[in-house]
């Protein structure tokens, strides 16, 4: 499970501050302004500053790594290249281990987990209920999206609809999309303007082409933003926040993307599933995993009805698998 550290200390943002050592009286300090990270790659990260600006910074060294969405302070050296000097508090953190298991943050600040699935080859539940987990994990919003909609004729439509329709019943908004017709984009710009969004799920589900469709200009924007801050920004693996037409930002890279569940305790799989929360203190042994026990409201609930029973089978699944990577 992604590791997330929540701060409710809220973010002041495009003020300008004094720099970190100024009240060391008589010396000559560069002014300070804070910036928001719209890219990062290695060492270096892209910071925008209040006018809309490219920056090209590195971070100082005593500061931890920022990535994209984070605010920060900074200072310019020269004419487009700067340093950051200070991380602001973050809201959200999405993070990921490296190749040595160490956990990497990822992107910052990040308030919507835009859960991508497609009809074809069919739903991916148990996916989407890991999604489901993880967003509640880094206290953001998830929002359920089933793309490829044309792929379906009307029969196959209204099982896909029944199909989402145990996850509307919990509470979870979903659309149904096609970005190939640009059908329920409207609604997907609607769900995304003032808020800061990732898009998860499985290669070829149709992130790219979504994205595409709500950031048109896309192409023009990253090499603006390549231009500015002239170290070798690869497309395929930068990490790029993007302000949408009609409000909101998307952050995306593909680490994003392939966005797994890591390092997630039982109690945290148990918490990822919402609508088992009515039932929780109603089973006979306060410690139970809903398993093997007797006594076990949230499976009577199952058994009546009142927990859908592919949503229990996920949860058993994810159980299951954390016992086994345990070892
Ligand atoms: P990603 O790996 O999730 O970013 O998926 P892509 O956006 O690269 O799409 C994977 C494939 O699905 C491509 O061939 C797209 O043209 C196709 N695709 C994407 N969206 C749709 C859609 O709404 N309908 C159909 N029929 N194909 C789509
Ligand atoms: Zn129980």
């Amino acid at each position: 499970m992604n590791a997330v550290r929540r701060n409710k200390t809220s973010v002041q943002s495009r003020k300008r501050v004094s720099g970190s050592d100024s009240d060391h009286a008589g010396e000559q300090q560069p002014e300070s302004e804070q910036g928001l990270i719209v890219a990062n790659h290695g060492v270096h990260v892209a910071v925008r500053d209040h006018n809309g600006r490219f920056w090209n910074c590195t971070r100082r060294k005593n500061i931890e790594t920022v990535v994209a969405g984070d605010m920060v302070v900074w200072n310019a050296e020269d004419n487009h290249s700067g340093v950051v000097t200070r991380l602001l508090p973050r809201r959200s953190l999405l993070a990921r281990p490296d190749k040595s298991g160490k956990m990497k943050p990822v992107a910052a600040n990040i308030d919507q987990l835009i859960i991508t699935t497609a009809v074809s080859p069919g739903l991916n539940k148990n996916l989407i209920d890991r999604y489901l987990v993880a967003t509640e994990l880094i206290g953001g919003t998830p929002i359920i999206v089933v793309n490829k909609v044309d792929l379906l004729n009307d029969r196959q439509h209204d099982n896909i609809e029944h199909e989402v329709s145990a996850y509307r019943a919990v509470g979870y908004r979903v659309l149904i999309t096609s970005a190939k017709q640009t059908l329920g984009i409207d609604s997907l710009s609607d769900t995304l303007r003032n808020h800061t969004s990732v898009f998860v799920g499985q290669s070829g589900v149709g992130k790219s082409s979504l994205i595409n469709a709500l950031v048109p200009d896309q192409d023009i924007r990253i090499a603006a933003l390549a231009e500015a801050i002239d170290h070798g920004m690869h497309t395929t693996t930068t990490t790029m926040l993007y302000d949408l037409p009609h409000g909101g930002r998307i952050i995306d890279s593909p680490g994003i993307r392939e966005f797994g569940l890591w390092h997630v305790t039982p109690g945290e799989v148990e918490r990822g599933f919402i609508e088992f929360r009515p039932y929780l203190d109603k089973c006979k042994f306060n410690d139970c995993l809903h398993d093997a026990e007797i006594g076990c409201a949230v499976k009577s609930a199952v058994a009546k009805g009142e927990i859908d029973s592919n949503r229990f089978e996920s949860y058993l699944n994810i159980l299951s698998e954390l016992k086994d990577t345990a070892g």
